[in-house]
């Protein structure tokens, strides 16, 4: 991909926008760019630079992805609104052809980073709490004041405002910027492992130090079988990546949405809306939740990955309505008259209360609440599914640990009992 029309190689050091903004270590890289930590020499601070592919599609999506970047940073001067920030643009040069490039605060992990560090077992529901409130005043902005849909909610497209791990975050180690490229080194695709092996060595040297620093205060250092601890983690969260986000009004695209993220009315092809992105947003919920991906749907011998997609949704949320299966363009393509998928005819259905409590081991209590939260967020009639605004409203965000600990209050009991059986103990003797 590094050739003409690809990507643009960067080396640590180099300089964009005339000296402006200084490489320092590559943060990500997707289809259509490659994420780099830069230095900002006029602000004194660390973005990311995201560098497009240069052939004419890939900047006119850059260009699209800028234009809607753009109306988020407007209607946002306080950047208090949960999305992204873009701070510049401009256009770079390179040996393989000329690069948009965007200037973006910023940002640490994915939620699905998270996820994963937390080793797939759910979060505590306190924090899917703290986190889905983020996520739903970005959502609510963008729909609500801007107009925009996104169409592409994931784990992987919220960060976090700060990386886990303090040795990569270059505000919470101190580590200072890089200024120049690097001396004694010179220019050639090869050279760069040099550097980066050495900045890899410099960062597994930090991050031994930092370990022990935790394990002396008492925190959970490296070990590799320990449960991760999540505290000082500001699990406060933007939603990032608009390559694929469109005004309501001005949709171009009829397929939208992760696999594993898409909403019915996207399978079926009944037109599409605000609510198809709060269908998602209810998905990463779930996924924080219990560390599992609600659907994954899988093609089988005889039904095709949307057939079974429709059929994993029945199966937890109930049958699609008659109106509803019937009613999309691609609606004949799997369901009979009667509104029965044709293909894969014995459905086992259950509820997301009962995955809950018998999957996940969920208390009644914890995944009656989380079900009420969910379930209108899942109905198939997109127009019935509460706004994010709505959805920001309802108590399940608002539960406290404080009514948790009344739930699990009968072992408290146990405990001062066990305690009062001591002391008789003690008295007795
Ligand atoms: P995609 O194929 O997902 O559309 P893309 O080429 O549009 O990819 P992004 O998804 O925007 O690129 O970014 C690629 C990766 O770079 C992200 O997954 C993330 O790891 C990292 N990244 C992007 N933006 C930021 C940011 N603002 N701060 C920190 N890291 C970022
Ligand atoms: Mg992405
Ligand atoms: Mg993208």
């Amino acid at each position: 991909s590094y050739r003409k029309g690809g990507y643009h190689a960067v080396r640590i050091g180099d300089s964009f926008s005339g000296g402006r903004y200084i490489a320092q270590r590559k943060l990500g890289w997707g289809e259509f760019s490659t994420v780099w930590l830069a230095y900002d020499t006029r602000s004194s601070e660390f973005v990311a630079l995201k560098i497009q592919k240069s052939a004419p599609q890939f900047a006119q999506a850059a260009l699209h992805e800028i234009e809607v970047l753009s109306a988020i940073a407007d209607g946002d001067p306080s950047n208090s609104k949960y999305v992204v920030r873009l701070i510049d643009h401009f256009k770079h040069t390179g040996p393989n052809g000329q690069h948009s490039c965007m200037v973006l605060e910023f940002l640490g992990d994915s939620l699905l980073r998270l996820v994963k560090y937390n080793r797939y077992k759910g979060l505590e529901l306190d924090k899917v709490r703290e986190i889905c409130k983020c996520i739903l005043i970005g959502l609510d902005y963008l729909h609500r004041e801007l107009g925009i849909i996104h169409t592409d909610l994931k784990l992987e497209n919220v960060l976090l405002l700060s990386t886990i791990n303090a040795t990569q975050d270059p505000i919470r180690s101190g580590t200072p910027p890089i200024l120049e490229r690097p001396e004694g080194i010179p220019n050639g695709g090869a050279t760069m492992n040099i550097i980066e092996k050495k900045l890899k060595q410099r960062a597994r040297r930090a991050a031994a130090r930092i370990s022990g620093r935790r394990a002396s205060m008492g925190g959970v250092g490296g070990g590799a079988k320990t449960n991760r601890s999540l505290d000082g983690i500001d699990l406060k969260c933007k939603v990032v990546d608009f390559g694929s986000a469109c005004w309501a009004d001005k949709q171009f695209a009829q397929e939208i949405q992760t696999r594993q993220y898409r909403s019915p009315e996207v399978i079926l092809q009944s037109g599409y809306s605000f609510s198809a992105d709060m269908w998602s947003f209810a998905c990463i919920a779930f996924e924080l939740a219990t560390g599992e991906m609600m659907f994954t749907p899988k093609g089988g011998q005889g039904f095709s990955e949307d057939e079974d997609h429709l059929a994993m949704m029945m199966e937890l949320l109930g049958k699609i309505p008659r109106k509803i299966a019937n009613g999309g363009a691609r609606s004949k393509d799997y369901f009979d008259r009667y509104g029965d998928l044709k293909r894969i005819r014995r459905l086992k259905y259950g509820s997301i209360e009962k995955l809950l409590i018998d999957k996940f081991r969920f208390s009644e209590t914890d995944a009656l609440e989380f079900a009420k939260f969910l379930c209108p967020l899942l109905d198939f009639e997109p127009e019935n599914r509460p706004t994010a605004q709505q959805c920001s409203q309802h108590p399940w965000l608002n539960i406290t640990s404080q009514n948790q600990t009344e739930v699990t209050s009968e072992s408290g009991m146990e405990k001062v009992n066990v305690g009062m059986r001591n002391l008789q103990m003690k008295a007795g003797k």
